[in-house]
């Protein structure tokens, strides 16, 4: 601020400044990440490199996008972050065709992510029967999708195996084990109702399927909630692992590993450092980490601490509150964002982490939270651009008109971070006229109509 400015010796702003200035990124900066991410891309596809890569473009055994003859009942399950859901989702197509969902949220407590598997099962299993029983539809026997948004190696539909626990998950006995088997146990051990589980899904997949009901255009799904992670349509002949060379399959990027090859390392921060050591996976999903929802506010609370620390915030004096993890939450960054509210309300919520803040402070507080979220949706936009460019040079096309699916709370209710982000995909790939469609329940919607599209060539016998 001015009066920063004419501070006698100007030292403040200037160090806050000196603090922030690798937080800031250039549009070459954020070119070379296009670049790097393409090349990793690459790396992931490729029989001979994919075993090493860290960009794990995943098949999914999904070829292609809703065509609007899908119909029928389903279940779908919802895991992967903060809820868990069940729903039971109805399609009906010719004149009428629409999507009836119910569903219900249940939580899973930290103690039951982090315990054992075979609890971790057990407890979905319940839920289940639990939603049945609420439904009416005990003794119902329909086929279901199962989205489970966590990196599994694919080599058919209705089977996946956990590569890695992300996102806070770390129950035992699960990682390297088929998560459809697990559940099936499950199923067993509880003896009480049959299902019939006929997909699994990622999250992305699941978005860029619901987006794609709506526009046959959308050939990208892309979710910026708990965690991150992209999608999209890619040539088959370009995925070694799976093979035939005609058409298309969607492939899950697994985008939120990027870096952690320490391919990032010159945009990684001292306080990317501090968030990722004190997390349960160090050394992983780095670019995740410097995107989503469970770590912006990490990052911002790391920098308060520093400024406090070297006095140019709080006059020096750091609560014991914000020395607790997690106690800043990536909702604040969209309050204290949005423009409707007053600096007075920034003090409020500082106020609430036991911080007296002054005027400044609030100004200074605010600068660091835009600072975290436009780097945020920056970065996430330079893979957008990667993606959607490397589909136009795919199909040989000069110009390409694509629609990006998106999900999560992050993208959704932040004030900037979707404008932001659209903004430096347009700047990064000028070939591309790229739309984004948020999606309404990709992962309920999404689960359900590629159980209905495997349910209609399983009947067709093409299985
Ligand atoms: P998930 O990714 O777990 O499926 P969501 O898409 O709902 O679920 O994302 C939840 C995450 O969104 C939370 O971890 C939180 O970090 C973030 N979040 C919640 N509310 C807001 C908000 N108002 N603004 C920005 N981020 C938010
Ligand atoms: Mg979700």
């Amino acid at each position: 601020s001015l009066r920063d400015r004419l501070h006698p010796l100007g030292q403040p702003l200037e160090a806050r400044q000196q603090i922030l200035r690798p937080l800031r990124l250039s549009q070459q900066q954020l070119l070379e990440v296009k670049r790097r991410m393409q090349r990793e891309m690459e790396g992931g596809l490729a029989q001979e490199t994919h075993a090493k890569a860290t960009v794990k473009m995943l098949p999914t055994y999904v070829c292609a996008t809703p065509d609007g003859t899908e119909k029928g009942d389903f279940l779908a399950l919802d895991l992967g972050g903060t809820n868990f859901r069940v729903l039971l989702v109805r399609i009906r197509n010719g004149m009428r065709r629409s999507v009836e969902m119910h569903n219900k949220i249940y939580t899973i407590s930290e103690d039951i992510m982090q315990g054992t598997g075979e609890e971790l099962f057990d407890h979905i299993v319940n839920c289940i029967s639990d939603f049945l029983e609420y439904m009416g539809m005990k003794g119902a026997s329909l086929p279901l999708g199962f989205t489970f948004s966590f990196p599994c190696q694919q080599n058919r539909l209705d089977e996946g195996i956990l590569l890695q626990w992300t996102k806070g998950f770390s129950a035992s006995g699960c990682e390297g084990e088929n998560v459809v088997g697990l559940l099936k146990e499950a199923i067993l051990r509880r003896k009480e109702f049959e299902l019939d589980v006929v997909a699994l899904v990622n999250d992305t997949v699941g978005t860029m399927m619901s987006c794609g009901y709506e526009d046959p255009l959308c050939e990208v799904g892309l979710i910026v909630g708990t965690g991150t992670n992209a999608c999209y349509m890619e040539e088959l002949r370009n995925v070694e692992l799976v093979a035939g060379n005609q058409g298309r399959m969607c492939v899950n990027m697994e985008w939120g590993a990027f870096g952690d090859n320490g391919c990032l390392e010159d945009f990684w921060t001292e306080f990317d450092a501090t968030v990722d050591e004190n997390s349960l996976n160090p050394g992983k999903q780095r670019f995740e980490k410097m995107i989503s929802g469970m770590y912006l506010g990490e990052i911002v609370r790391n920098i308060l601490i520093d400024f406090t620390k070297q006095g140019l915030l709080f006059r020096g004096r750091i609560s014991e509150r914000l020395k607790t993890k997690g106690i800043f939450k990536t909702k604040f960054l969209s309050h204290i964002e949005s423009d409707c509210l007053a600096l007075l309300q920034v003090r409020h919520i500082l106020q609430d982490l036991g911080l007296k803040s002054t005027c400044d402070d609030s100004i200074i507080v605010k600068e660091v939270c835009t600072v975290i979220a436009r780097r945020a949706a920056q970065l996430c936009g330079a893979g957008v651009a990667a993606v959607v460019d490397k589909i136009r040079e795919n199909r040989d096309l000069d110009f390409l008109k694509v629609t990006v699916g998106v999900d999560g709370t992050l993208y959704k209710l932040h004030p900037h971070f979707s404008k932001v982000m659209q903004e430096t995909v347009k700047q990064l790939s000028p070939k591309c006229e790229v739309s984004f469609l948020q999606s309404e329940d990709g992962s309920g919607k999404g689960a359900a109509l590629i159980t209905a599209v495997a349910c209609r060539l399983r009947e067709a016998g093409q299985h």
